[in-house]
């Protein structure tokens, strides 16, 4: 029943370890903090809200950069009750008078509780009112966490027309990850044993399943492909080339013909672009190439790997495309991400051939 399902997911951000993992993630606050900070010409003299402010770090950051009135909206009672202290603690809070010498974040910040749904008559603020929406909705895989759909209901209901929202695009990517993104390596050689038998037993049991993990970009054997998508889900056909640059990084003697692909690495960007933020457009990455985030990346294995021809390799005909004795000169996959019906879950399929 949904009303459980909403109090256990609510309850789970009273923990402030949840709160302190999502501060700590420096590429992920600073990328907030610097949008809503180095974007005056956006923020000063703003109306904000901050959809699920939690601790209320944005909502301040907000504040701090010149708002005129920030709204901090947050379902748990728990947080609602721990943002107000903060911000009262730090002199943010809207019906303090302004300190001797604190003369930029003296009254600005307001927290309201409740599901940013339900937000009623009691908030004063008019519909269509905000100029700048800002959240910090992103789940795992993007869309593990419906909080994006909260945060189009409130565009809808309080932005004013060409009003901002903050960050105002999302990007997923995929790219393929060969063994080294597997168990395989780690399982093969312990501590001088061959303990490999687990090492299959894993990436068998891995198979079809999303699971959030760190892959490294020297694991990935294909280019990367942006997804198509509209507002709330991802549902593309991509074509992954091998990587190029693999088959010429080896010293001519390594140089192999054809590399495995093992599975799917998915990642997002999350875009503060120049459209609102002109002064300092700014990318939160969560990809394998930048500095790791709490979102990791996202993974999943292939039932069976799939060879890839790196060189000019002629097919014999015979196999079937992506063995062994006939690599695919690329993979055809066709995966359909969407949030899924309830907080915390997502729908991901996959189809997957080697052309
Ligand atoms: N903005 C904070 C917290 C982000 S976590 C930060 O950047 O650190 C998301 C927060 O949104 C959680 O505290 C959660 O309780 C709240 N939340 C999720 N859905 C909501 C909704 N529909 N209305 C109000 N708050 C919501």
């Amino acid at each position: 029943d949904i009303k459980k399902v909403n109090e256990s997911y609510f309850g789970s951000y009273s923990s402030f370890g949840i709160h302190r993992e999502m501060i700590s993630d420096k590429v992920r606050t600073d990328s907030y903090r610097q949008a809503i900070l180095e974007n005056p010409s956006l923020m000063k003299g703003a109306v904000v809200m901050d959809i699920g402010c939690g601790t209320g770090i944005l909502s301040l950051f907000a504040a701090q950069a010149g708002a005129s009135r920030v709204i901090a909206v947050e379902a748990s009672e728990k947080m609602a009750a721990v943002a107000t202290h903060i911000a009262k603690d730090n002199d943010f809070w809207w019906d303090r008078p302004q300190s001797e010498g604190n003369i930029n974040n003296a009254g600005k910040m307001e927290v309201v509780q409740g599901m940013v749904e339900e937000l009623g008559e009691s908030m004063q603020i008019q519909p269509h009112s905000v100029d700048v929406l800002v959240s910090e909705w992103m789940g795992y895989c993007l869309l593990y966490e419906s909080m994006l759909s909260s945060v189009l209901f409130a565009r809808d209901q309080w932005l004013k027309p060409g009003g901002a929202i903050l960050p105002d695009t999302a990007t997923m990517f995929v790219a393929g990850f060969g063994r080294g993104g597997t168990s395989l390596p780690f399982w093969e050689n312990v501590y001088g044993f061959n303990m490999s038998c687990v090492g299959r037993e894993v990436v068998r049991d891995a198979a079809g399943i999303p699971i959030v993990d760190v892959v490294d970009d020297h694991d990935l054997v294909t280019d990367s492909v942006v997804l198509q998508h509209d507002e709330v889900d991802f549902t593309t056909s991509v074509e992954l080339e091998p990587k190029l640059g693999d088959s010429t990084s080896n010293s001519t003697e390594l140089r192999s013909t054809s590399t495995w692909c093992y599975g799917i690495v998915l990642w997002f960007d999350a875009g503060f672009t120049s459209r609102f933020c002109k002064e300092k457009p700014v990318v939160l990455s969560t990809s394998p190439y930048t500095p790791k985030t709490h979102w990791s990346q996202t993974i999943i294995t292939f039932r069976e790997p799939i060879a890839l021809a790196l060189g000019n390799l002629g097919a014999d005909g015979s196999a079937a495309v992506g063995t062994d004795a006939c690599p695919a000169r690329r993979i055809h996959l066709r995966v359909s991400i969407a949030r899924g019906a309830v907080h915390r879950s997502i729908d991901i399929s996959m189809e997957t051939a080697g052309v």
